[in-house]
């Protein structure tokens, strides 16, 4: 039997893809995934003063969101899309693009949603969370899948605006890449509303780099690098951001920061970039697989 998308013709897909990306939205801004909740609950425990008391708002603001379908906070984000996209599953990618669009704007009107997004020169604001170049659309290609993967992250300003590139010189070597991340989170204190998820990215050129930072947020918190070597280099990167006592929203406390994820791509010779890219608590993603016979499933 011819897969549902290939027999019915490609309308039915991108409506439904309208539905799937309006769905993301929601489900991103309501209902944090597990590892979040997880590490949310795990700090709570262990912080105490000011900090204990911040904790147990981010508690309380994931039950509100639970009971009553309220977003966890006001933040509607900026949507970054990341598609891996199987070869074998039928899809034209414009139409793709402009269907997650769509959605972003559906979902806005539906629920209510704050519009965060705005034209950068006039700050011309049209009230549906999309512009030119927005959602951010990131596409990845799979050989021989038949399945669309979608993952949705609607990036908070407070985390984004702590966003930091530096190109080093290789001189300055792996310990001057360390140097520039705990000086970004230094600098960026409490303003990403910590405990963060710290993304980092490695080597590259200059936007190859801020965009493994980005990609390293959107592992499950704490989930390690399969490479032993960067993975210990995690640990010692959380160690001391940990250490600097920044804590839960800046009140002091032993977790500044989750954990520290880490990407990496080869370099130039002369080169030596490297960038560091925030995630907030609240740590909002949504996936969904669509198969080519229809069927959709939803994640994080
Ligand atoms: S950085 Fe995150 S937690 Fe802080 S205000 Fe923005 S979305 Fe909310």
């Amino acid at each position: 039997m011819l897969p549902r998308y290939i027999q019915t013709g490609s309308d039915s897909l991108y409506d439904d893809l309208v539905q799937v990306s309006a769905g993301l939205y929601k489900k991103a801004l309501t209902d944090l995934p597990p590892d979040v909740r997880s590490a949310v609950n795990r700090v709570a425990e262990v912080e105490v003063g000011g900090a204990r008391t911040r904790l147990d708002v981010m508690v309380k603001s994931i039950d509100v969101s639970d009971r009553t379908g309220i977003i966890v906070c006001q933040d509607t984000g900026i949507c970054v899309f990341f598609v891996k996209l199987g070869t074998d599953f039928p899809v034209n990618g414009a139409k793709l693009i402009d269907a997650l669009r769509r959605g972003i704007a559906v979902a806005t009107k539906e629920h209510d949603l704050r519009s965060s997004v705005v034209h950068p020169i006039t700050r011309e604001n049209r009230q549906d969370n999309t512009g030119v170049g927005i959602p951010d659309v990131h596409v990845e290609f799979v050989d021989g899948s038949e399945e669309l993967e979608i993952l949705l992250v609607p990036k908070g300003s407070g985390s984004e605006n702590m966003s930091y590139l530096k190109m080093l010189s290789p001189a300055e070597g792996i310990s001057g890449v360390k140097r520039f991340v705990l000086d970004s989170v230094i600098d960026a204190g409490p303003r990403p509303c910590p405990p963060t998820v710290v993304g980092v990215g490695i080597g590259g050129t200059a936007d190859l780099c801020a965009g493994l930072a980005k990609k390293a947020i959107l592992r499950p918190v704490g989930e390690p690098h399969p490479e032993p070597e960067v993975a210990a280099m995690e640990q010692k990167l959380l160690a001391a951001i940990n250490a600097t006592g920044i804590g839960p929203q800046g009140l002091g406390g032993s977790v500044t920061s989750f954990a520290v994820h880490v990407e990496y791509a080869a370099t130039h010779i002369s080169m030596n970039p490297v960038a560091v890219n925030i995630q907030c608590w609240r740590g909002e993603r949504a996936a969904a697989t669509i198969s080519s016979d229809g069927a959709v499933s939803y994640g994080y």
